[in-house]
């Protein structure tokens, strides 16, 4: 097969999202043990699991009126489709956790996803936080390199532009990435079919726009005519594949290949680009490509959450938050770098 003809690093890859899209499928070893499935059947026949009852559930209205608790939560989370049988899933998935920690067991996934506690029914509270963390860091990323191109750095004297010729391509790859850490918060917050959509399109659309960024910057394509030709395909591609996905078929198999093949060809030409090149900054930029190789292997030692909180996903969230602090670090020395050098050619 193909991928042993592949490099270290683009086996790393592979087999992270591999891990990575397999742990979102959904069958598990949690939801087929029987204990689990009767106390779900259960529960979407009674609305009860014990004394606790849901309001959603057809039969709750029974339970509450023979003095057990009445889960009662805010009419918002009816939106976000938290529904009986969301809530049964999720109770019964505590009780049996419960259980097998008294047995001295392992927590087991569920659905496809390891047993997370929601914190205010937010799914997965620490995976959440860090996608803001990283949202926020590409937003801080984004200004300070704004306030170098335009008040720190010289302006063009005739149209008062930057000298940098990627300002432009970098404010798209920008906006790009805060949309898709925006998303990656909500679907980690809530896991349903739109968000899920929404997460993944966001991720391929950045991925296809990072793949430009990385081949016009590392072959140096300024003029017009040639960056269209090299972003065209690449848009096309992209926009097809996410319509596909978005009103065909959400092929989990076929997004994995899409989305490791633009990946692992982005790291390839940054890597090599950073390897040759006499770039000022390559150093950073090595330390993010590599960074990044070795932050995927969270994903392939996909462990469950600590004390219900953080799992392997949420850790690997978190390591791109230094990362991307670095990386924006590169595209601001990028641009003194570039800039000095027109300067010189201007004098
Ligand atoms: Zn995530």
């Amino acid at each position: 097969m193909r991928i042993f003809q592949m490099s270290i690093c683009t086996r790393v890859i592979f087999l992270a999202a591999i891990f990575f899209l397999v742990g979102r499928l959904n069958a598990s070893i949690g939801d087929s043990n029987p204990l689990y499935r009767s106390c779900l059947e259960q529960c979407e026949e009674t609305g009860c699991i014990g004394n606790r009852c849901f309001q959603d559930c057809p039969s709750s209205d029974v339970g509450s009126s023979n003095g057990s608790q009445s889960i009662q939560k805010p009419c918002y989370m009816q939106l976000i489709q938290w529904d009986c049988r969301s809530e049964c899933r999720y109770h019964c998935m505590l009780e049996r956790e419960r259980d097998n920690e008294m047995l001295g067991l392992g927590p087991v996934k569920y659905h496809g996803k390891w047993p997370f506690r929601r914190v205010l029914w937010i799914q997965e509270p620490m995976s959440v936080v860090f996608s803001v963390c990283n949202l926020g860091m590409h937003l801080l990323g984004w200004i300070s390199f704004c306030s170098l191109l335009y008040s720190k750095l010289p302006l063009r004297p005739k149209d008062r532009k930057p000298y940098y010729e990627y300002s432009l391509l970098w404010h798209a790859y920008a906006i790009l990435a805060m949309n898709s850490w925006f998303w990656s918060a909500v679907f980690h917050a809530r896991d349903m079919d739109l968000t899920e959509k929404l997460d993944y399109s966001s991720v391929v659309a950045l991925l296809g726009f990072s793949l430009i960024v990385a081949i016009l910057r590392a072959f140096s394509v300024r003029d017009e005519a040639s960056r269209v030709m090299v972003a065209a395909p690449l848009i096309a591609f992209v926009t097809t594949h996410i319509l596909y996905l978005n009103f065909y078929k959400f092929d989990y198999g076929l997004n994995m290949k899409v989305c490791v093949s633009m990946g692992v060809a982005q790291l390839l030409i940054w890597a090599v680009w950073g390897g040759l090149s006499r770039h000022p900054s390559r150093g950073k930029l090595l330390v993010v490509v590599v960074g990044t190789a070795l932050a995927m292997l969270l994903e392939i030692y996909d462990f469950p959450p600590y004390k219900g909180f953080v799992d392997a996903h949420a850790l690997w969230h978190a390591t791109t938050i230094p990362l991307t602090y670095l990386w924006w670090g590169f595209i601001k020395d990028d641009a003194q770098f570039r800039t000095s050098n027109l300067m010189k050619k201007v004098k």
